[in-house]
């Protein structure tokens, strides 16, 4: 229901850099660990579930400074760990886009707590919106705001290494689901357009679920593109959150 039950991997993009995902809890949500090691700096990207495993994974890489932990959105299974590394790391700026603040402040998602362990979320330290770039390192994560699966859905995009995380906005063969409280099915059109008209055929995707891929992959074979540009054709519904 959730996924396939991949495993972690290891991606091989970039001099100087490690990038790691490793889908946690029972939603098999894809948390994304990158490592400058010109500086040692890490930033964390959607730590949902499963905080030691997720920190056993960032000591492997030596010593290392957490510097951000990114939000792609604040649905439970993004930011249920949250709480785990700010208690452990309080140096590391938690970000997220304002339009999610409503998951932290009426949490709608926690009868699902229990299950992945969740910590209380604390606020971000900053708010992040679109066209903002932060640096790390030789870094540049830029945001690109895509409301749709929910107000505050962003994708983070390091223009260098061309990869781009997606959330639950975009999947491998489809996209995320417009069901839940503020989702908004034409806004997620209009922010898949967006992404499609920025992004090169050879950025890869890092999706919140499910497997990575590239952008011309999805241009080419992904229903729920296919369906922005043609109403007639179908695309079957993801059920992740
Ligand atoms: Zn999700
Ligand atoms: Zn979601």
């Amino acid at each position: 229901m959730f996924g396939k039950g991949k495993s972690k991997r290891h991606l091989n993009i970039g001099e100087d850099l490690f990038i790691d995902i490793i889908p946690v809890s029972l939603f098999k949500t894809n948390c994304v660990i990158i490592k400058d090691l010109s500086a040692n700096d890490v930033a964390l990207f959607d730590p949902g579930a499963e905080g030691e495993l997720i920190l056993e994974e960032i000591k492997k890489f030596g010593d290392f400074n957490l510097k951000y932990i990114f939000a792609t959105h604040a649905h439970l299974d993004h930011i249920g760990h949250v709480g785990f590394f700010k208690e452990k790391f309080p140096d590391a700026k938690f970000l997220l886009h304002e339009g999610d603040l409503f998951f932290l402040t009426e949490n709608p998602f926690s009868r699902f707590a229990k299950r992945i362990k969740a910590y209380p979320c604390p606020m971000p330290d900053e708010f992040i919106k679109d066209g903002d770039k932060i640096k790390m390192g030789k870094l540049e994560f830029e945001i690109i705001h895509t409301p749709g699966h929910s107000p505050g859905s962003v994708c983070i995009y390091e223009p260098d290494v061309k990869i781009v995380l997606t959330g639950d906005t975009l999947f491998r063969g489809s996209a995320g689901r417009t069901d839940l409280i503020f989702g908004n099915e034409e806004q997620l059109k209009i922010s898949i357009r967006k992404l499609l008209s920025r992004l090169s055929d050879d950025t890869t995707v890092l999706p919140g679920h499910f497997d990575i891929s590239t952008i011309g992959e999805e241009r080419r074979h992904n229903s729920f593109i296919n369906k922005i540009y043609n109403e007639n054709a179908s695309c079957p519904l993801h059920d992740s959150f």
